[in-house]
């Protein structure tokens, strides 16, 4: 029997933007995708396996996660969780991994957490989602940042904070404004450092090949991560346009985050706070006004639902960012591209993040077209790893939690 193995499906959507592929013929062959043929006609042979009624993506890579937190509303949870010793987290990661899985999720960019758990989980983790994480965050103590972070006294200076501490991280964050206002719409935090410090720490980080991701709101503190050289701004809610030009001429990716406020809107309203809600809600548009200057502007979109803040829960918040991305103006394909190759770039996996020759065969089945996505990427058919159907996705305890979106754990 030849090692080469073929699989038709109906549509193909490859994750670098193009175009959705119809009846795309794809032959595999040690694991590794050997050829694609699109508008294949021809009979399919009794050992070809036939997807035809399903449309595949490649796996999805959420670039901003806090898998040490749950997204629960209840406060006294949420508080014993970022009070929570490591071995104490152990399962709420591991419960969290399951759900992104579930998703489709098979590489995850954490956004800090306080004890470094993540890293320390991740030391005897054997699961099917790579695991990439910051560590701690870095932010100007008596400012915003205290949850996730390791604070900089005014007086230390904040590349040699950095420089003293030796841990294994795949990439850095530094907060560098506050969150946004839920009773003032619009107003903004001032930054926590200048580009001169960010623009140390970039340099200083990047000696070993690590990328700094920002947390950012605001037009100053924006605009001084971006001059400071980072690589991505997380959020980055009232930016401005001067902003995002600068990030389309410097090659900024942006992780707008946007589902966090939905959520927040949500929660808000449940709690009967209506003000509150109407701020958040208004909040998200502007958001969403932003996603389409930066559409028009042509800056790089990575989806991250910053699961783990309050309301936003793993896995299934990737499909809500994706809803939201598309709202806001990028295409479906677009909206897949950002969940897939911008975040294999942002991590500096270039193997991962598209189905092309050459590559290994792993991706995503959801059962229809493209007219039924991104909906049905939360309920997937199945996820192939190496051309075949991958049994950890079939046997995974956390598939179809039904979980609905707002709700404690
Ligand atoms: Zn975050």
């Amino acid at each position: 029997m030849s090692e080469q193995k073929q699989i038709f499906v109906g549509w193909l959507i490859d994750g670098t933007g193009a175009p959705v592929q119809k009846k795309v013929l794809v032959t595999v062959e040690k694991g590794i995708i050997r050829s694609l043929t699109s508008h294949y006609t021809g009979s399919l042979s009794d050992s070809c396996t036939d997807l035809g009624f399903a449309t595949i993506v490649p796996p999805f890579i959420d670039c901003h996660v806090h898998l040490a937190m749950s997204g629960g509303v209840a406060e006294e949870i949420r508080s014993s969780q970022l009070q929570a010793e490591c071995a104490d987290l152990k399962s709420v990661i591991s419960r969290h991994l399951g759900y992104l899985f579930s998703h489709g999720v098979l590489a995850v960019r954490d956004g800090g957490d306080r004890g470094a758990c993540v890293r320390e989980f991740r030391k005897t983790y054997e699961g099917p989602v790579a695991v990439y994480t910051p560590g701690p965050a870095w932010y100007r103590d008596g400012r915003y940042g205290r949850l996730i972070g390791r604070a900089v006294t005014e007086k230390e200076e904040l590349a040699q904070s950095f420089a003293e501490i030796d841990w294994d991280f795949d990439h850095v964050k530094l907060v560098n404004s506050g969150l946004n206002s839920l009773t003032d719409y619009g107003k903004t935090t001032r930054p926590q450092f200048d580009r001169g410090e960010i623009g140390k720490l970039v340099s200083l980080s990047g000696r070993d090949g690590k990328k700094v991701m920002v947390h950012a709101n605001g037009v100053e503190p924006v605009r001084e991560a971006i001059e400071g050289g980072c690589h991505s701004i997380e959020h980055g809610f009232f930016m401005g346009r001067d902003n995002l030009e600068r990030m389309a001429a410097k090659g900024v990716v942006w992780v707008p985050t946007a589902v966090t406020m939905k959520m927040y809107a949500e929660v808000r309203k449940l709690q009967g706070d209506k003000d509150g809600a109407e701020i958040a809600h208004r909040n998200l548009m502007h958001q969403l006004e932003q996603i389409s200057m930066a559409v028009e502007l042509g800056v790089e979109v990575g989806l991250g639902s910053d699961s783990g803040s309050s309301g936003v829960l793993h896995g299934e918040s990737l499909v809500d960012e994706m809803k939201l991305l598309i709202k806001g103006g990028l295409s479906l394909a677009g909206s897949i591209r950002s969940a897939t190759l911008v975040g294999a770039r942002l991590l500096g996996i270039e193997n991962w993040g598209t189905i092309e020759v050459g590559k290994r065969a792993d991706f995503l089945v959801a059962r229809g077209g493209p007219g039924q996505l991104p909906r049905k990427f939360s309920y997937l058919e199945d996820i192939y790893t190496s051309g075949v159907p991958d049994n950890r996705y079939r046997k995974n305890p956390f598939k179809h939690t039904g979980e609905t979106a707002v709700q404690p754990i």
